[in-house]
């Protein structure tokens, strides 16, 4: 909701009638702008107050979804600038670009490796989002067959890149009801596109070649006629160009309400770069500032995991560090007699200790204490991570049970804890562990005796 509480009440009866569950009308205005109630929640707001309100409540920059089924990539409805003003929502798609040039014998090895990739990061697996299709060759029926072929081949989601609405046309009769994104509509072929996409209910991309004003003409054009989901392509390439336009539609966007630029932005990192290194640098800004679709021409490994990882950084709530959930967890298969570590529930935290123990090779116990995603020293220090916390959870995980010993390693950076958990835990001896996660396969070594 983009209006304040006192822009919500001027809209409302002001009767403080009740009925919304709130005692005043200023109430309920104040905790409809915080989204905490729905506007339907009053029945006398009139339509002309209904119909501003829905306005100004739609997202500024519209949510458009690429593909269908599970993996469908959606992006757009973003509200800030800043990530840390509260949150970047829906994480930049990651797609390769396949040219309708290459044998059919390199594109079906390029589509099983790159939709084979994947990468664990913090209990999550990612990987590549989907594959654009370029007919480069410029003709119908090779793009067509070679769209045909990837789709056959992967279940990511496709970008159909085609000038010619022919050679578009051919190509979406291969695809069924994959909802694949249509690239691009130009000043020249604008009405074709449209009405292809009408057809199919696909997304379209607009691109420009003469800046934003033609940018944000052609993107009305194309609402009027009736596609709603388009993504942007303002045609600029480089480092600084792209970095000042993509910043400009954001602020139009998100500070003018400017409803022409408000989707998301699709980019080339390939086309402004003169190397492999510059197209990874460019990609990154664009993932940075301000990207939702990022389409790269060379695949490596490499590249997928400096740029799922800057993405992972980037599209992580500032708010709500990454979790685990609280509880006793095995690393490897450890027995009765096997070591009993405690971390806080962070998931960086957690992962490192736990990919340390088993690089190490100790099959551990691990308790995992709710600290509210914070890690050891900014738990402790917020009072989050003490020594009845620890505990309550050995306590609770029934640790006395499972293990033959009385053994449990605090983290070294809270050794301090010590004394008040020989308190807390009577039966149980309290080893102080090493502040570095990586030290614990030594620590372990020298220490553990059972
Ligand atoms: S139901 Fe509507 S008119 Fe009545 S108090 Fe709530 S907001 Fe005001």
């Amino acid at each position: 909701m983009a209006l304040t509480g006192i822009q919500i009440y001027k809209f409302l009866p002001k009767t403080n009638c009740k009925e919304c569950g709130f005692p005043t009308c200023l109430a309920f205005a104040m905790k409809l702008a915080a989204a905490g109630v729905e506007l339907s929640a009053c029945p006398y707001v009139n339509d002309e107050g209904k119909a501003a309100l829905e306005a100004a409540a739609k997202p500024p920059i519209r949510l458009v979804t690429i593909g269908a089924g599970e993996k469908k990539i959606e992006v757009g409805n973003e509200t800030v600038m800043f990530r840390h003003e509260k949150t970047f929502v829906h994480p930049t798609g990651l797609v390769v670009r396949i040219k309708d040039t290459a044998s059919a014998d390199e594109v079906a090895k390029a589509v099983e490796e790159i939709s084979g990739y994947s990468v664990d990061r913090v209990g999550m697996t990612l990987g590549m989002d989907g594959f654009a299709i370029q007919n480069e060759s410029g003709d119908a029926a090779t793009f067509a067959k070679c769209v045909a072929t990837v789709s056959s081949q992967t279940d990511l989601p496709l970008i159909l890149m085609a000038g010619d609405p022919a050679g578009m046309s051919a190509a979406l009769e291969k695809v069924g009801d994959a909802k694949p994104a249509l690239y691009a509509a130009t000043k020249d072929n604008i009405d074709q596109m449209v009405e292809l996409a009408k057809k199919c209910g696909c997304p379209l991309a607009i691109r420009s070649s003469d800046g934003l004003n033609e940018l944000a003409e052609l993107t009305e054009k194309a609402a009027a006629a009736g596609v709603k989901d388009l993504i942007l392509d303002p045609g600029i390439r480089g480092f600084a160009d792209s970095l000042v336009t993509l910043t400009q539609i954001r602020r139009l966007a998100l500070a003018k309400r400017f409803e022409p630029l408000g989707y998301p932005v699709i980019t080339f990192p390939g086309e402004g770069a003169s190397s492999l290194d510059e197209e990874a640098v460019l990609a990154a800004q664009h993932i940075a500032k301000y990207a939702s679709i990022v389409v790269i021409d060379h695949f490596t490994p490499a590249l997928a995991l400096s740029l799922i990882t800057l993405r992972l950084n980037i599209y992580t709530d500032p708010q709500k560090p990454i979790q685990m959930k609280p509880g006793l967890y095995q690393i490897g298969e450890p027995k009765a007699d096997s070591p009993l570590c405690v971390t806080t529930n962070f998931s960086l935290t957690y992962f490192s200790i736990a990919g340390e123990l088993e690089s190490a090779g100790w099959p551990s116990w691990l308790l995992v204490c709710d600290t509210e995603g914070l890690s050891v020293l900014t738990a402790w220090s917020a009072g989050k991570f003490d020594a009845e916390k620890i505990a309550k959870a050995v306590k609770g995980e029934n640790a006395a049970e499972k293990m033959s010993h009385r053994n449990v390693i605090i983290p070294g950076g809270v050794a301090v804890l010590r004394g008040e958990l020989e308190e807390e835990l009577p039966d149980w001896k309290i080893m102080v562990g090493p502040r570095e996660a990586m030290a614990v396969g030594g620590f372990l070594k020298e220490n553990w005796k059972n």
